[in-house]
């Protein structure tokens, strides 16, 4: 079968990314970060949410406009069959220079780091999440997101390859052990899509977390004698890009392991390979409930008919869903951005739950904020909105502190036994605050 770049399709992988045994077929990263003058390069505006967001998205069944398009210009052959088939989509990724320039303009800035052979991050873009992204605006938030751009080799000051100091908290390889009560395993290193922000880009699409049986029996063992886990969240990479069967044998073990009382799973393939999302593979995973999931979205533009319908599944089969959201500059750090993803997340049937100020990995200060934009972000959203679609604002410490919630004070005082309170709209109030009588 033919393809835009006129040359013969990829062959359509049985069972991406690899076997249990096999090393990740991304090509080997460098771990050395070349350091570059910081472009400079302005950062336009955010571009208010959706790409076309036509009201109601969520009880529609049929295919983003702007997939249509890019499936009839770069893939005309193709059917719906292999479009929506989760294999095909992971097996045709967008992976090379050569790829991304048939199908993009690209900038100065993007050509020099598609030319650096020394990316932190290989290049990954499912179509279906390249038929989102605009060709002639380097700007638009879901480019800027997943393809790279010279800014990534820039290392500014207090910026570090593990900034959470994960490596420094892993008893086992990809097994990270910060809070007493919870694990976070490392199922593997692949992903469908890269993001360029992304917090472990020192191993992400290196090939350096194998999902190899050997390793996660390892990993199954340490959970077993360490009684005080009754929580395993499961990442990477993605842990959805893998086989049913492979996720299912992790689940079935983790299930009889009787502290283990949750099992969460972190993803972004919802938004990136929505189509992974099958009847059987839901109902596969109803059988270990309790079960949670995390969902990465960034950006309203990520909300379309196919995330809502992948979102929906999962909600039916009893899964509740959260959302993590990372701030980046000038994709998501406004309120009508914010507020949009948030309201088409609660619509798609997702709690948002963190919105995160973005790590200090090396290369990523285009991406990040001041903590002053988040905050101003959530005093725009409490009070605005329903309090369901306010995420809790958070950061996470540097050298492995964990999760620390940032919140503006809304309390101002207080005044004998009267509590000063200020609300959303710098009303003054007080809240008698003095002993109960507990006589009555
Ligand atoms: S999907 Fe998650 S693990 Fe993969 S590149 Fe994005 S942020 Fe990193």
């Amino acid at each position: 079968m033919k393809n835009a770049f006129g040359m013969s399709g990829r062959p359509i992988m049985a069972d991406p990314p690899s076997t249990m045994e096999d090393k990740d077929d991304e090509p080997p990263g460098c771990s050395t970060t070349q350091t570059l003058p910081a472009p400079a390069f302005p950062t336009p505006p955010p571009k208010q949410g959706g790409l076309v967001v036509k009201f109601p998205i969520y009880r529609t069944n049929g295919y983003h406009p702007a997939a249509r398009k890019f499936r009839k210009r770069f893939f005309p052959n193709i059917p719906s069959k292999l479009w929506n088939d989760w294999q095909w989509q992971v097996s045709h990724r967008i992976r090379t220079a050569a790829e991304l320039e048939a199908m993009l303009q690209l900038t100065e800035a993007e050509r020099q780091a598609l030319s650096l052979n020394a990316a932190k991050l290989p290049l990954g873009i499912t179509p279906y999440y390249m038929s989102l992204i605009s060709p002639d605006d380097p700007h638009q938030p879901l480019r800027r997101t997943v393809v790279p751009t010279a800014h990534e080799f820039y290392r500014a000051a207090g910026e570090a390859d593990d900034p959470l100091g994960e490596e420094g908290q892993s008893p086992l390889p990809g097994l990270v052990h910060r809070y007493p009560d919870r694990v976070l395993l490392l199922l593997q290193d692949f992903c469908s899509t890269y993001c360029r922000y992304c917090t472990r880009s020192r191993v992400v699409g290196h090939g350096k977390i194998i999902p190899s049986r050997n390793r996660l029996e390892k990993a199954l063992a340490y959970i077993e004698e360490t009684k005080t886990v009754r929580d395993v969240l499961l990442s990477g990479g993605d842990p959805l890009v893998q086989g049913d069967d492979r996720l299912e044998w992790i689940l079935s073990r983790l299930r009889r392991i009787p502290h283990v009382e949750i099992v969460r799973i972190g993803t972004k393939v919802p938004a990136v390979l929505p189509q992974r999302i099958t009847p059987k593979f839901v109902k596969m995973l109803k059988k270990y409930h309790p079960l949670w999931m995390s969902l990465h979205f960034t950006h309203p533009d990520e909300c379309t008919p196919e995330a809502y319908r992948a979102c929906g599944m999962l909600a039916d089969a009893g899964i509740p869903l959260g959302s993590q959201t990372v701030l980046l500059k000038g994709i998501n750090d406004s309120v009508e951005v914010m507020k949009s993803l948030m309201h088409h997340l609660l619509k798609m049937r997702v709690r948002p739950y963190y919105l995160y100020q973005c790590d200090p990995i090396t290369g990523s200060s285009h991406f990040r904020t001041p903590v002053e934009k988040g905050l101003e972000i959530i005093r725009g959203l409490r009070g605005f909105t329903s309090g369901y679609a306010v995420p809790t604002y958070v950061v996470d410490a540097p050298g492995g502190g964990g999760k620390i919630p940032l919140t503006t004070n809304y309390v101002l005082g207080r005044e004998d036994n009267d509590l000063l309170l200020t609300n959303y709209e710098n009303g003054r109030y007080r809240y008698p605050d003095g002993p109960c009588n507990q006589e009555n």
